[in-house]
């Protein structure tokens, strides 16, 4: 395939350990995100340098010049659209409320009045816990990395956390977090990659050509298994 940007190496920023769609295993570095953008980088002919920065950490980066695009289950939003130009998606994903799998006390929204809840600083999931709480009279903690948001749950500082369904139920399906779900998901935004608005156009446009390729040639849905299992 010859594309622009042929060639060239572009430093990608991701989170940190965000299972399924970035983590560390065996000291390797794994994931959705990152085996979708070797994939894409490898039928557009170009190479990525991978930074884990964390999720606020990469939208900083690359808004400072210094990583040329976030893969970090970014959320398509509106607000984002005013600093960031995005991808087409590649994943439909929704927000999702998770309690300790010991406690009982918490059955829908309305039972966290009162109580502080956690999720990962600058997120979606932040956004919508932040929003919920004026309705139901709750706070939200800050936290830099999901495991921090999560073990405050466990710990019981925390009544309940927030983030997206798909790493929570990643998470309590292998058994990694102690946490269970009891109200629906939250309908919120897809996930795109994301470039500083206005610069590195020629790699969106990769990035999206790549991206359908790999849609066609089954080489996506082949990723998402992996992950997911067969039903993904
Ligand atoms: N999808 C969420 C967002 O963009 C969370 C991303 C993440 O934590 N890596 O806000």
């Amino acid at each position: 395939a010859s594309s622009g940007v042929e060639g060239e190496t572009f430093t990608i920023a991701t989170d940190t350990t965000w299972a399924p769609f970035e983590f560390q295993r065996d000291g390797e570095l794994r994931g959705i995100d990152i085996d979708l953008i070797n994939a894409v980088a490898e039928d557009q002919g170009f190479e990525v340098k991978i930074d884990v920065l964390g999720f606020d950490g990469a939208l900083a980066a690359v808004t400072a010049g210094q990583a040329d695009a976030v893969m970090a289950g970014m959320s398509i939003t509106e607000e984002r659209q005013k600093t960031f130009d995005f991808s087409n998606p590649y994943f439909d994903s929704g927000i999702q409320m998770a309690v300790a799998a010991d406690d009982d006390s918490i059955q829908g929204y309305e039972d966290l009045a009162g109580k502080t809840v956690s999720a990962k600083t600058g997120t979606e999931g932040f956004a919508f816990a932040e929003n919920l709480g004026k309705e139901h009279g709750f706070s939200v903690t800050g936290f830099q990395d999901a495991a921090d948001a999560y073990n405050d749950v466990t710990a019981g500082n925390s009544a309940a956390t927030f983030d997206d369904y798909p790493i929570l139920a990643y998470g309590i399906a292998t058994g990694n977090v102690d946490l269970k779900t009891v109200t629906e998901q939250e309908k919120a935004s897809s996930y795109g990659m994301a470039v500083k608005k206005g610069e590195n156009e020629a790699l969106r446009e990769a990035f999206n050509e790549g991206l359908k390729n790999l849609i066609e040639d089954g080489t996506y849905q082949a990723i998402l298994d992996d992950y997911l299992g067969e039903d993904a």
